[in-house]
């Protein structure tokens, strides 16, 4: 799974990190994906809560892609 923050969008709100503090972070006053947080992101447990914070963050800041082995 492909997760990012678009630095232009995020103000910082941090709600990301309170809805799923296994996947992201805030660096320097802005979310960021934390180290191995695409990897923790994999976990099914957190498939709902990362949709949550996809959809609730106030600038639309992430972007998830599914990768999908063996296509290009
Ligand atoms: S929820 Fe959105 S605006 Fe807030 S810190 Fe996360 S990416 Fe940035």
């Amino acid at each position: 799974m492909r997760i990012s923050v678009d630095p232009e969008r995020c103000y910082g709100s941090g709600d990301c990190v309170y809805r799923v503090p296994a996947v992201f972070t805030v660096a320097d006053g802005f979310g960021a994906v934390r180290p191995g947080g695409e990897a923790a992101a994999d976990d099914p447990d957190l498939r709902d809560a990362l949709r949550e914070a996809v959809e609730g963050c106030p600038s639309q800041a992430i972007s998830v892609t599914e990768e999908r082995p063996g296509r290009p």
